[in-house]
């Protein structure tokens, strides 16, 4: 019978997760990684179908220079197990006041021209010295000017800039509301600053071949070459806890001890299903119950009978596009138009290996309430303003469908964290990156029980969906190892 007690027990491999498991395996602590799924990767885990490779659904990396992803994957060795695509040029499509849509013109990466944007978003002549200076401000605050925005929203400090309203729904549609998937009127500028000066900065628009999930699937490698172990299909129905301290888990395939253990199951359904509320104190469980969501996306994957799309990845968005929270929670309730921004990409434009020779898959998302108790009606009306606004911008694709599944934020929850409370479980980042809920705010990864941490996007990280999961990884990884020498040197 295999070992059944660890140094540390890591819950879930999704980013956050199993780049956690694979720097403590790799500092020489004895690691389980337990993961309710059969591959790694959770919300960004890769697919096969019919000769298609592919991540679940809509993932774009950034930043592109100097990347998470590939640094810890070079540290662990295993970087040649997930190669990194960035392919440099996008699609991204405006559509103007008068209905027309008009793709931004190709411009090399790094040297994005200011004035070609302005031309292509229809900025006046009279807009365009608010609009550089905005940029200029925006890209160049250091970091202690970004540490004085945790209680302003991004809505907030861009409206105070005066940019015109098409520059405004560019930043917000391409940028903002994909990169965090919260209303631009809760969502905490310092958060949005900081990613985004990486974006223009580092460069946006990286892929994995084969799909994201590779990039977790390699760190849950180093797991095992580090003398570690990693048990899929493995579901954790509790975390053990003795006289306030965590002791070990319980999953489907038996019972394992540990004095550390490290959740990435989601901040919430670990305090409420798997630990139980009751080891907690009573501010920390009101709090958790009180934790926002981001929102969610759904839509389609479209496997084509031919290529109909030319570019890797993109966005299509109008004036009207931008998310508020008043519109967001009308639109929900069905008082309010549900399109918005969509987002597209298309793995065999970057991975030729991505489709069957001549054909095409293209992955889309766009906005809706995070909820898996959504009713088909709700879904279906969410999911036709996406495909509308697909079948407007590129009018061929529709008559090149060969087939097609749709995605919503159920599949998002039973792929990755559980719903405990109604509305909550679909996310698509994990909390809401809003104002009280970053910073300062944000929850500690150290649990108030002994021995639990929290990893992946509740907690410890900032930035980009993925990105955030793995720079949490890091920060807990140096925590544990520090707690776990420490339980050492006392023993
Ligand atoms: C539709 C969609 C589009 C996205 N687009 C982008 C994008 O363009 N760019 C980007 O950077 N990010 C994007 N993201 C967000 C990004 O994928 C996530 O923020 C990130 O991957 C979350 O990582 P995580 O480690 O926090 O947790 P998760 O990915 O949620 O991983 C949690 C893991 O824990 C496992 N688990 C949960 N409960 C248990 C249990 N009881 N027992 C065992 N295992 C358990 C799950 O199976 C999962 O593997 C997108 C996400 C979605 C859903």
């Amino acid at each position: 019978m295999a070992d059944q007690t660890y140094d540390v027990i890591v819950i879930g491999a999704g980013f956050g997760g199993s780049a956690c498991a694979g720097l403590l395996a790799h500092r020489g602590l004895k690691v389980l990684l337990v993961e309710k799924n059969a591959r790694a990767g959770g919300k960004a885990m890769s697919l096969a179908k019919n000769g298609f490779t592919y991540t679940a659904w809509v993932v774009i990396g950034a930043p592109v220079i100097d990347n998470l992803y590939e640094s810890v994957a070079r540290e662990l060795g295993v970087a040649d197990l997930a190669e990194l695509v960035a392919p440099g040029h996008q699609g991204a499509i405006y559509r103007s006041p008068d209905g027309r849509y008009s793709q931004l013109p190709d411009m090399p990466v790094g040297e994005s021209d200011p004035l070609v944007i302005f031309d292509w978003l229809g900025i006046a002549e009279d807009d365009r010295g608010a609009a550089i200076a905005m940029f200029a401000e925006m890209t160049m605050m250091p970091p202690e000017e970004i540490e004085q925005l945790h209680d302003v929203s991004f809505h907030e400090w861009i409206t105070a800039r005066g940019v015109p309203r098409s520059l405004y729904a560019f930043l917000v549609s391409l940028c903002c509301d994909g990169m965090f998937m919260v209303p631009v009127d809760m969502l905490e500028a310092a958060e949005a600053i900081r990613s985004l000066q990486a974006m223009f900065l580092r460069h946006g628009g990286m892929f994995c071949r084969g799909g994201f999930g590779k990039v977790a699937e390699a760190y849950c490698e180093a797991v095992r070459r580090n003398g570690g172990r990693v048990l899929m299909k493995a579901k954790t129905e509790r975390v053990l806890v003795e006289g306030g301290r965590v002791t070990g888990v319980v999953t489907s395939q038996g019972t394992f001890r540990a004095p550390i253990v490290v959740s990435n199951a989601g901040i919430q359904p670990t305090v409420t299903k798997l630990v139980g509320e009751e080891h907690f104190p009573a501010d920390f469980v009101r709090r958790n119950r009180e934790l926002v969501p981001s929102w969610a996306l759904l839509g389609y994957r479209y496997f084509l009978k031919r290529p109909v799309i030319e570019v890797p990845y993109g966005v299509v968005f109008s004036d009207e596009s931008p998310w508020s929270r008043e519109r967001l929670e009308k639109a929900a309730a069905g008082e309010a138009s549900r399109e918005g921004v969509l987002y597209y990409e298309v793995p065999s434009n970057y991975d030729p290996t991505a489709a069957p020779a001549g054909k095409q898959i293209v992955l889309t998302g766009s906005f809706c309430p995070p909820s898996p108790q959504m009713t088909a009606a709700e879904i279906e009306a969410w999911a036709a303003a996406g495909e509308k606004i697909l079948f407007a911008a590129f009018p061929g694709l529709a008559d090149a469908i060969e087939d097609k599944e749709l995605y919503t934020p159920r599949d998002v929850s039973n792929l990755t964290r559980e719903s405990v409370f109604p509305g909550q479980g679909g996310e698509t980042i994990g909390l809401g990156q809003i104002v009280g809920q970053c910073g300062p705010g944000k929850p500690s990864i150290k649990a108030p029980v002994e021995g639990l941490f929290f990893v992946g996007c509740d907690a410890g990280g900032t930035g980009v969906g993925t990105q955030q999961a793995i720079e949490s990884g890091m920060v807990v990884a140096d925590a544990v190892l520090a707690h776990h020498q420490a339980a050492q040197r006392a023993a």
